[in-house]
């Protein structure tokens, strides 16, 4: 018992101002997840991981933990929580509280945006004391944390002053204690990330891979399930070790590739990989970037890893955002870098700059069972399902709007698709000969194809894809078409809003210069995957994770000469352009 209160203590505290007592418990903390989610997804726009009930529309089991009160009271709670799905119907992702034995009758989940909602109150004693979470409705309830006082008075809603609070009440500290040193800070494990980290090590760098999830690979994970396109490159070897077969989108064959590509990262040696770390900070002085700070998505434990140098591998240029780098989000406007296709206009590219980037999706399944199995009535998220009926959901299953940011607003996104999802089965369940019919998986990672794309000396457009333009410095090449997506109801008023198609453009071989990868601004920062420098048109091809693959290794090898001469990574196509294309063309003998 000792040893588990020591371990709940690590991210709930208990703190005293006069007579008051306090005690916050972060709910990605507790001991026992039973079937609940930590969701790390919104940590920038909530303020924490939060734990989500995931059930597909069945109550997932109890989330347990014990804490200590240190004096005998009577004590107020609150959870912070949040309706999302608000309108004329019961909240979708309703649970209760449990202390000790005694369940409060408060239905939670039940208020509107983030707040901390009110439970009750109970007289507890000095000593250790259970806490439950029970989910109602296997409908996606979500709990942050939970707070008990012996004063009437819940903690600050404001997001700002919610962040210093929690600081402060779970005596954290401010800045990670220990700083630890590597050759190359790697941050996001998706597929660029892995080949970059892969590619660095065997050139003999030490290497920090931090990444936010339990697994590996992005939206090639068994969590989001895409498959790998486009070709090999220079790269074969590397990118065979952590790709995916062609299966379809949404396979759990995926968990198999997951298996390789961790058993091949671990056999590197100089890749210390920390899994479910999330980077929450880059501190740059001069334009070089000094450490990244990381954050445990469970404990709340914080590390500190500096480098000379470091790579931007979370599809959202998190890194380069912190560190001041120049970076773009949108579509630009046609005029910008002379990118039309008049076959498609504006749906191509738009006379205006605006918002409409490609969209982000919500993989799912379902499947027929042995018996008839009832799926409940979802009033809220037929509301955005209206009439349309699926069976399963691929890659159209996007949503993107010019009001919302695929980063700022990911979690509205992720649970307009959700609605989409549960409706949209609803409606086919309704259908004779449908009794038998279950959900079988649907993702709770919201799969994301374009954010922000920070600046580098060279910005990749169309225009060096569709005129097949061979740069000196060319380290990845691709054959894939350039696809481009909109919304379908764009064209068609009547097409539901969270459905989209794909513009091809077929241009055969063409080329990304070493000069896309690295930063403009920031010395010290290398970039690949979709946050690499180009243009939304640019995006249209390389995105997909085999070209990323081939980007990462680029990075890792350029990385090495770096290392070599102590340089910065724009010196090397400066002053090592040869000896870099060198080892680029001979990484599958390596
Ligand atoms: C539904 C869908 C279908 C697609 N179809 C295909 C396809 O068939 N084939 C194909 O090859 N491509 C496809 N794509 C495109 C492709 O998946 C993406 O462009 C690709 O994932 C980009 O790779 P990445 O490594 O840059 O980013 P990601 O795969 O997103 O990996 C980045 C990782 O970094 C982690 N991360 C982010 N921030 C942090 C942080 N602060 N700290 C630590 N970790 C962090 C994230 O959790 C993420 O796992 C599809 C995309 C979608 C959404």
């Amino acid at each position: 018992m000792k040893k588990i209160l020591i371990a709940i203590l690590l991210f709930s505290y208990a703190y005293s101002y006069g007579q008051d007592f306090n005690l916050l418990i972060e709910a990605e903390s507790f001991k026992e997840k039973g079937g609940w989610l930590v969701d790390p997804q919104f940590v920038e726009q909530m303020g924490s991981p939060y734990l989500l009930a995931h059930g597909l529309g069945k109550a997932v089991n109890d989330a347990k933990t014990t804490f200590e009160i240190k004096a005998n009271g009577s004590y107020y709670i609150w959870v912070r929580t949040k309706n999302w799905a608000p309108g004329k119907w019961e909240a979708p992702g309703r649970f209760s509280l449990k202390v000790d034995n005694f369940l409060f009758p408060e239905d939670l989940g039940t208020q509107l945006g983030w707040s901390w909602q009110y439970v009750g109150h109970i007289t507890l004693d000095k000593g250790d004391h259970e806490m439950t979470l029970k989910d109602q409705t296997g409908f996606d309830g979500r709990c942050d944390a939970v707070y008990l006082s012996t004063k009437k008075s819940p903690p600050p809603y404001d997001a700002e002053k919610l962040s210093v609070w929690r600081i402060k009440a779970l005596q954290l500290p401010k800045e990670p204690a220990l700083e630890e040193n590597y050759d190359l800070v790697i941050t996001g494990g998706g597929i660029a990330g892995c080949a970059a980290a892969i590619a660095a090590a065997e050139q003999g760098l030490k290497v920090a891979l931090i990444h936010d999830r339990p697994v590996l690979g992005g939206n090639a994970s068994g969590e989001i399930r895409v498959h790998t396109l486009g070709i090999y490159g220079h790269f074969e070897r590397i990118l065979k070790m952590i790709d995916t077969e062609h299966y379809p989108n949404g396979s759990p064959k995926a968990y198999d590739e997951d298996e390789k590509r961790l058993k091949n990262i671990n056999k590197c040696k100089n890749i210390y990989l920390f899994l479910n770390w999330r980077a929450y900070d880059a501190h740059a002085e001069n334009e070089v970037i000094k450490y990244v700070d990381a954050k445990h998505t469970s404990t709340g434990k914080l590390r500190r890893f500096s480098a000379p140098l470091f790579a931007d591998c979370t599809g959202d240029g998190w890194i380069g955002f912190w560190a001041g780098a120049e970076f773009m989000y949108g579509r630009e406007a046609v005029d910008t870098y002379g990118e039309e296709w008049e076959k498609h206009g504006e749906l191509w590219s738009p006379d205006k700059a605006d918002n409409f980037v490609m969209g982000s999706s919500v993989l799912w399944r379902s499947h027929k069972v042995n018996s008839a199995l009832s799926f409940p009535e979802v009033p809220w998220a037929v509301e955005v399902s209206e009439n349309y009926a699926a069976s399963n959901g691929e890659w159209q299953w996007e949503f993107s709007r010019n009001d919302l940011h695929q980063i700022d607003d990911a979690e509205q996104i992720r649970d307009h698709m959700l609605r989409a999802i549960y409706g949209s089965f609803y409606n086919e369940k309704q259908k004779v000969g449908n009794d038998s019919l279950a959900l079988k998986w649907v993702s709770y990672l919201v799969g994301k194809r374009e954010s922000r794309r920070l600046v580098g000396d060279h910005i990749y457009t169309f225009n060096d894809a569709r005129n097949n333009i061979k740069f000196a410095d060319s380290v990845v090449v691709e054959e894939r078409e350039i696809d481009v997506h909109f919304q379908q109801n764009l064209l068609d008023a009547d097409k539901p809003d969270f459905l989209s198609k794909a513009l091809f453009f077929i241009t055969g071989r063409y080329y990304i210069p070493y000069r896309s990868l690295y930063s403009k601004n920031i010395k010290n920062l290398f970039m690949t995957g979709r946050c690499f420098s180009c243009s939304h048109i640019g995006l249209g091809g390389p995105r997909v994770m085999r070209t990323t693959g081939q980007m990462g290794s680029a990075v890792g090898y350029a990385a090495k000469i770096c290392k070599k001469y102590s340089l910065y990574p724009r010196e090397v196509y400066n002053q090592y352009l040869e000896e870099y294309m060198y080892l680029i063309l001979s990484s599958n003998e390596n």
